[in-house]
């Protein structure tokens, strides 16, 4: 089967003594590709660090909601410009988003939506895909979302029906996570959202197929097949069709 985890975190401080086994694992249930998402200017560096050593890694830089409320404009700037300065090596912008749950003051959400902005912004100018975090702020989120023509990914998307309904209508993809195994949540999503809009990811080390056990790539063969339950389709038919959407996005 070729599969996809089209999001990591394999930078995490619970891979840095056994990497090489967690990437060889990837590689023997048939992973092609992990995109590893940087979230931070560390992160980001340690994601092209990583990229460099593994083939199957394809970095993705960004800026997560909570790190752009700890940094300054100053240093939000100058990683735009670090992002921009690495746009022939990396295969999409994120993670980037909002995120209302973790901070709760008006002015933590001006500072990201000023952030969300300047980064999609600048995947405009890049014409790169995103990779979207939003947490308890979804209709912020797809409000401004929809002010730019990007390709679109909704990572781990948690929002309610109707906003489910909303992105489907705007074209964008979802990339469900392997916790997808135990979640009614993220089942439904599956149920709703169309197979030609679907993606498959880890967040590992979070959301794996045990809630207490660090998450690794190699778990996607479980959310393959749960999904592919969830259509009625075979795990290799499933595993095409999310493979095909990969190539469709990037
Ligand atoms: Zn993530």
């Amino acid at each position: 089967m070729l599969l996809i985890d089209a999001h990591a975190h394999l930078n995490d401080k619970s891979f840095q003594t056994d990497i090489d086994v967690v990437v060889k694992n990837a590689d023997d249930v048939g992973i092609k590709v992990i995109i590893n998402a940087g979230t931070s200017p560390q992160t980001n560096k340690e994601t092209l660090i990583l990229a460099k050593k593994y083939n199957i890694i394809k970095p993705a830089l960004g800026l997560h909601p909570t790190d752009c409320v700890k940094l300054t404009i100053e240093q939000i700037t100058k990683e735009l410009k670090f992002i921009e300065k690495n746009k022939q090596k990396i295969i999409a912008i994120g993670e980037i988003g909002l995120d209302y749950h973790w901070h709760k003051q008006t002015k933590e959400h001006e500072k990201q939506k000023k952030a969300f902005n300047e980064l999609l912004k600048l995947a405009e100018k890049l014409n790169k895909p995103v990779f979207i975090h939003t947490r308890s702020a979804v209709d912020d989120s797809l409000e401004i979302l929809k002010k730019y023509k990007l390709k679109v990914i909704l990572h781990s998307f948690g929002g309610a029906k109707k906003q489910i309904h909303e992105a489907i209508k705007q074209g964008y993809y979802f990339s469900i996570p392997t916790s997808i195994v135990r979640s009614t949540h993220f089942q439904e999503l599956a149920k709703l959202v169309p197979l030609s809009k679907i993606l498959t990811e880890t967040d590992c080390p979070y959301l794996g197929p045990k809630k207490q056990e660090r998450n690794e790539p190699s778990n996607i063969i479980y959310s393959i097949k749960t999904l592919a339950e969830i259509k009625g389709i075979t795990e290799k038919e499933l595993a095409n069709q999310v493979f095909l959407n990969y190539q469709n996005l990037f």
